[in-house]
């Protein structure tokens, strides 16, 4: 079978920076950036790792610009859609 692999966006409680982490069953999940291990509390999107990597970008991107415009404008990870 296609067992693709799904990826969700999450943000670090202590640096704030969204990043792209593989779906897993467990409920903890560790920070690539400051490696701090954490709840999962909130996700921002899902879909394919490469869908999740755009949103992401985008969203710290918008994080340290502080366009909050387009903050505003949310776009769900899907992935379904946008396959390339
Ligand atoms: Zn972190």
């Amino acid at each position: 079978p296609n067992m693709v692999q799904e990826s969700h966006v999450l943000r670090c409680f202590s640096r704030q920076a969204f990043q792209v982490q593989q779906v897993k069953k467990s409920m903890k999940w560790t920070c690539k950036v400051c490696g701090e291990k954490q709840s999962l509390m909130q996700e921002f999107g899902r879909g394919t790792a490469a869908n999740c990597r755009r949103h992401v970008q985008k969203l710290n991107t918008l994080l340290f610009q502080n366009h909050e415009s387009e903050v505003k404008h949310r776009c769900p990870v899907r992935s379904n859609s946008h396959a390339n």
